[in-house]
């Protein structure tokens, strides 16, 4: 089986070849690869060809690729029947594990997508404060419902339209943007709709703009003016969660939000996504309260095994979390030095196991400056590493991730193929 061919019957039947945006090649140009398997940190396309990768599923797979545990808990889980519709104790087990893990958080309820965790978490801080708009950050995703397909992230950032068609202005008009690590922006527009905000909602780290850090205090800031202003602070922690640290960013900035969202990893690799909060604001959520959300297969029984096989793992090998850090603490090093060597202006901003290379010579600290990287350069590193047999996700506004299954000996040939790609780029450019 070739590719190509895939490619071509896909291009028929499927907008694009792709069931998510950020899996074409559109960005970079060229083909996507077809993937048939996975197994550590490992990627096999189905002409049987080999990559390290970083894409990780787009984070979910912190402990690699076909986990034996989180297969095992799986198959097992598949054996007993696939879904319900009804509780069952995974599920209870599930919400126990979350709550006891994560600070600030009383109850958790389960849905299918990090999409779906963002649209009910803003759902319910507008049912908790009666009012109805919400501030977000420029070149920050948070999945692709309506209110939040306004100057977003990640693909909707690579593809060049922020704000998708057939997103009414109605929806526009209650999202209001501001700008990332820039507490006055924020500040702006509480002052310009006094009583109107229901929350703020945030990347803890960006991660769907490329990667960028929170300055030092901005955080705490945050919180201090949503408490101000009578607004929750909503934590996207889709994929800072049980990723920066086990308790995710609320530990490791310490800073407490008042709804945190999740997905991706608490899945395992299953399509799952979920949010929580303290009881007070919980307990709005029906069957409890009057605010209505509610999901046929969410809590599903299989997707239940595979998050608490993978969460347990976390939970009970902590030394995981520094292990990843430390690889990519070595990618870090590594593409600085090469880039410095070659005199190849790059920024490389990490936070713990999540790493971008900016092809730019500005401090990449927020979206204007995530902008200035030159897109085209990226494309071409982008094709030279996969050549080489390192997958990257295939745009420049992307995380890369680092899992438990990666190996020195894989960071070593990542950045072996990276001092390649940068010659062949140098050889090919002005700087
Ligand atoms: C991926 C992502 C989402 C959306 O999750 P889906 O499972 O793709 O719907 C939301 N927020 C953040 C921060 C994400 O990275």
């Amino acid at each position: 089986m070739m590719n190509s061919n895939l490619y071509k019957r896909a291009l028929k039947v499927m907008p694009g070849g792709v069931n998510s945006p950020v899996r074409s090649f559109k960005a970079v140009g060229g083909e996507p690869v077809f993937i048939k398997r996975a197994e550590g940190s490992k990627i096999y396309d189905v002409e049987g060809r080999e990559y390290i990768d970083y894409v990780c599923s787009w984070g979910p797979m912190i402990l690699g690729h076909n986990h034996p545990e989180i297969a095992k808990s799986v198959m097992e889980a598949a054996g007993n029947g696939l879904s319900f519709g009804a509780p069952t104790e995974n599920e209870v087990i599930m919400a126990e594990l979350i709550t006891s893990i994560v600070p600030g958080i009383d109850m958790v309820r389960m849905v299918n997508s990090g999409t779906e965790a963002v649209m009910s978490a803003i759902r319910l801080a507008r049912a908790f404060t009666g009012r109805g708009k919400i501030i977000k950050f420029e070149g920050c995703y948070h999945g692709h419902s309506d209110s939040m397909l306004v100057k977003a992230g990640s693909g909707a950032l690579t593809l060049s339209h922020p704000d998708s068609l057939g997103v009414t202005e109605e929806f526009a008009r209650n999202a209001l943007i501001a700008d990332y690590n820039d507490i006055e922006s924020v500040n702006r527009l509480f002052e310009q709709n006094k009583g109107e905000v229901a929350a703020v909602i945030i990347e803890p780290v960006a991660a769907n703009m490329g990667v960028v850090c929170p300055r030092k205090g901005f955080l705490a800031e945050l919180k201090a003016v949503c408490d101000k202003n009578g607004a929750l602070l909503i934590f996207d922690e889709v994929i800072t969660g049980f990723r920066l640290s086990l308790s995710g960013a609320q530990e490791y900035f310490n800073v407490k939000a008042d709804i945190v969202t999740f997905g991706k990893i608490i899945g395992g690799g299953m399509p799952v996504g979920a949010y929580g909060a303290r009881r007070e604001i919980m307990e709005l959520v029906a069957p409890l309260g009057g605010m209505y959300q509610a999901g046929t297969l969410s809590g599903n029984p299989i997707a239940m095994a595979a998050g608490i096989a993978q969460l347990t793992i976390l939970k009970e090998q902590q030394e995981i979390y520094e292990k990843i850090e430390k690889l990519a603490i070595m990618l870090e090093k590594g593409f600085n030095e090469i880039a410095e060597q070659l005199e190849i202006p790059i920024c490389v901003n990490r936070v713990a196991s999540l790493v971008c290379v900016f092809f730019t010579k500005e401090a990449v600290v927020d979206f204007k400056t995530a902008k200035t990287s030159n897109t085209k350069l990226f494309a071409k590193f982008f094709k030279l590493m996969l050549e080489n047999g390192i997958n990257l996700a295939p745009a420049q506004f992307e995380a890369m991730f680092v899992s438990a299954a990666h190996s020195k000996e894989d960071i070593e040939k990542t950045l072996a193929a990276a001092r390649k790609s940068l010659s062949l780029i140098k050889e090919g450019e002005d700087f």
